[in-house]
């Protein structure tokens, strides 16, 4: 698995979205919509929610978001990037740790559909129940790990294709 294999699983996944390494991000500045953040944390970051066991998370991570305000998805996605950030939200502990940053930009698109349809080609599952989504009741989770499945490739994506992720 890599940063190459992990974009295409998603863009194969999606049929759309922009692909945006870090200095990229300003054509989708005051562009509203939702994203796709690929990460490497190379050692475990340490989770604990309540009435939850701690959870360690590391290796290749994908977070889900959405960036409707006006900064647009640009700007988020900078704060993403960057590095040494205050710890905001629970993503900014991974980003900060992560040595492999990239993202997949939609314009107009939704977190919580994103997630369902990467979920729903069996090429992802979530990573650590309700991270990132403990204001969503649609998504077990905002934050996925890729499967071992080998022939998520080959997986007819037919029922899915003309499901809208807007
Ligand atoms: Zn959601």
């Amino acid at each position: 698995m890599n940063e190459a294999d992990l974009l295409a699983r998603i863009r194969q996944s999606l049929r759309t979205g922009t692909t945006i390494d870090g200095d990229e991000v300003d054509p989708f500045r005051r562009v509203p919509g939702a994203y796709v953040l690929v990460m490497h944390v190379p050692l475990p970051v340490r989770f604990v929610r309540r009435t939850m066991a701690a959870t360690m998370l590391s290796g290749w991570l994908v977070y889900a978001g959405s960036a409707r305000g006006g900064g647009g998805i640009g700007a988020r996605l900078e704060r993403h990037f960057g590095k040494g950030k205050r710890v905001h939200w629970h993503v900014d502990e991974l980003t900060n740790a992560a040595t492999r940053l990239a993202a997949l930009a939609v314009r107009g698109g939704c977190e919580c559909a994103i997630v369902d349809r990467l979920v729903r080609s069996g090429g992802f599952k979530p990573a650590m129940k309700g991270f990132g989504s403990s204001d969503c009741r649609q998504c077990p989770a905002h934050l996925l790990a890729p499967t071992a499945r080998p022939d998520y490739a080959t997986k007819p994506l037919a029922e899915t294709a003309d499901t809208a992720i807007r």
